[in-house]
C-alpha cells in the first residue's frame, strides 16, 4: 500500500501516539503513570451530562444544521462579545468536532499549495502536520525562554513573508504555558495589522489562566478582527475531552468558507454533545473555577518537585495545563539519551511514565509534562521521573 504524499509528508501525532503507548502498557498489566496528554481527570460537571442525558431522551439523535444548533452557535457568539467587545452574531460560529477540527478545517479552508503557515513554535504538535495536509509549507518563528516563552513582535515581523497566508498563535499557549496579555498582544497586532496574513488564534486554554494574569483574546483588537479566526471548546475548560465539541468565530466570508470543509467532512458535531456544550457555556461557571484551583494547587506542585531535581530549569506556567522544564543537562551524554524523544522512550521504558519530548513540539532539551492529572498520580510521576532523571546522573 502507497500511501499519498499528502500523508507520506505527515508525522503521526506524538501526543497520541506517547499515550496509545501508555494506555497499551497500562493494558499488559503494567503501572504506567501517564503525564502525556493534556486531559483534565476531572469528571464532566452533573448539570452537562443531565443535559445530555435530556437530549437524548427527547430524541435528540439526528443531524443537526451543519454549522450548528442556532442556540449553541449564539451562547457561543456572546461569549466572545463579553470578553471580546466584539459584536460577532450567530453566523459567525461554526461548531466543530473539538478544537482540532475546527483548526483543520481553517487550515484547508485558506491555505494553497505554496502558501506558507506561520507557527509560533514550540508549538502543539499538530499545527505543522495540518499546514503539510493542506498542501501548505509550515514556516515557524521561535520563542525564547528567557523571554518566559513569548514571541517578540520584531521576531514575527522578520518571519513573515509575502507568502505568508496564514500565523498560528495559541494563547495561553501549549506546550509552555505562555500567557499573553493586552500589551504584549497589541504589540503582535500592530505588526499583523500591517501585513494581509489571516490569524488562528486557539483559545482552547482560555479559561485556564493563574495569578493575576488575565486572558485577552486576540478578537479584542477591532484593526484585525476580520482576519483572526478564534478558535475554543469545551474539552478543556468543562472536563468533557471525549465530548469532541469545538467552535470557531470568524468574519462570515471565512466562516462560511470553512462551513464548506464542515459540511464535507463531518455534517455536524454530535447533536447530543451540542446540547451538553450549551449546559456547559449557560450553566453555572463555578465548577470552571473549582478545576482552575485545583490545576493551580498541581501547578505549584509539579514546579517545586522539578526545581528540586538538579539541572533541570523550569519557567513557572502562566496558564494552559503543562510544564515544560529544560532538562538538557541530562541529554547528550555518553551512554544517555540523544536527545529528548530518546529520554522519554526511557522514562516510559524504564520508570514507566509518560511524558512528551520538547522536540515533538519544535524545542530540544525540554519535555511536557502534563499536570492536568490526579495529584495522586502526580506524585507518582514525578517520583519516577527523578528516579530516572537520577539513574543518568550516575551512568
Ligand atoms: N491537545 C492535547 C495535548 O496536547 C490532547 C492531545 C492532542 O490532541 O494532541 O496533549
Amino acid at each position: 500500500m502507497v500511501p499519498s504524499r499528502r500523508i507520506r509528508s505527515v508525522e503521526k501525532s506524538k501526543t497520541l501516539a506517547i499515550t496509545d503507548k501508555a494506555k497499551a502498557l497500562k493494558r499488559k498489566g503494567i503501572d504506567v503513570v501517564s503525564l502525556s496528554a493534556g486531559e483534565p481527570d476531572f469528571d464532566t460537571p452533573a448539570h452537562v451530562k443531565e443535559a445530555a442525558i435530556a437530549a437524548i431522551e427527547e430524541g435528540f439523535t439526528k443531524y443537526t444544521a451543519s454549522t450548528g444548533i442556532p442556540e449553541l452557535r449564539q451562547a457561543v457568539a456572546d461569549k466572545l462579545n463579553r470578553e471580546a467587545g466584539a459584536e460577532y452574531s450567530a453566523e459567525n460560529v461554526l461548531v466543530t468536532c473539538g478544537g482540532k477540527h475546527a483548526i483543520f478545517s481553517s487550515v484547508l479552508a485558506l491555505c494553497d499549495p505554496g502558501d506558507e503557515v506561520l507557527i509560533v513554535s514550540p508549538h502543539w504538535v499538530s499545527y505543522p502536520e495540518m499546514a503539510k495536509l493542506a498542501g501548505a509549507t509550515p514556516r515557524f518563528v521561535q520563542v525564547r525562554e528567557e523571554n518566559g516563552f513569548h514571541v517578540e513582535a520584531a521576531d514575527l515581523e522578520k518571519a513573515i513573508s509575502p507568502r505568508t497566508k496564514l500565523l498560528i498563535f495559541n494563547n495561553p499557549t501549549n506546550p509552555t504555558g505562555a500567557v499573553y496579555g493586552r500589551e504584549r498582544l497589541g504589540e503582535l497586532v500592530s505588526v499583523l495589522a500591517r501585513t494581509d496574513a489571516y490569524v488562528i488564534s486557539d483559545e482552547i486554554y482560555g479559561k485556564i489562566v493563574y495569578d493575576d494574569v488575565a486572558y485577552v483574546s486576540l478578537a479584542s483588537f477591532p484593526e484585525i478582527r476580520d482576519r483572526v479566526l478564534v478558535v475554543d471548546g469545551v474539552s478543556k475548560a468543562y472536563a468533557m475531552t471525549g465530548w469532541r465539541i469545538g467552535f470557531l468565530v470568524a468574519s462570515k466570508p471565512v466562516a462560511e468558507a470553512v462551513a464548506k470543509v464542515v459540511g464535507h467532512s463531518t455534517s455536524n458535531a454530535t447533536s447530543v454533545s451540542q446540547k451538553a456544550a450549551l449546559a456547559a457555556l449557560t450553566g453555572d461557571q463555578s465548577c470552571v473555577t473549582e478545576m482552575r484551583q485545583e490545576f493551580d494547587r498541581r501547578r505549584r506542585y509539579v514546579c517545586e518537585r522539578l526545581a528540586a531535581i538538579p539541572d533541570v530549569r523550569c519557567t513557572l506556567p502562566e496558564g494552559a495545563f503543562y510544564v515544560f522544564p529544560d532538562v538538557s543537562a541530562y541529554l547528550g551524554q555518553q551512554d544517555g539519551p540523544a536527545d529528548s524523544f530518546a529520554l522519554c522512550d526511557r522514562l516510559l521504558e524504564s520508570e514507566h511514565v509518560a511524558v512528551v519530548p520538547g522536540g515533538a513540539f519544535g524545542m530540544e532539551g525540554h519535555i511536557r509534562i502534563s499536570y492536568a492529572s490526579s495529584m495522586e498520580q502526580l506524585e507518582r510521576g514525578l517520583d519516577r521521573i527523578e528516579a530516572g532523571l537520577a539513574a543518568l546522573r550516575r551512568a
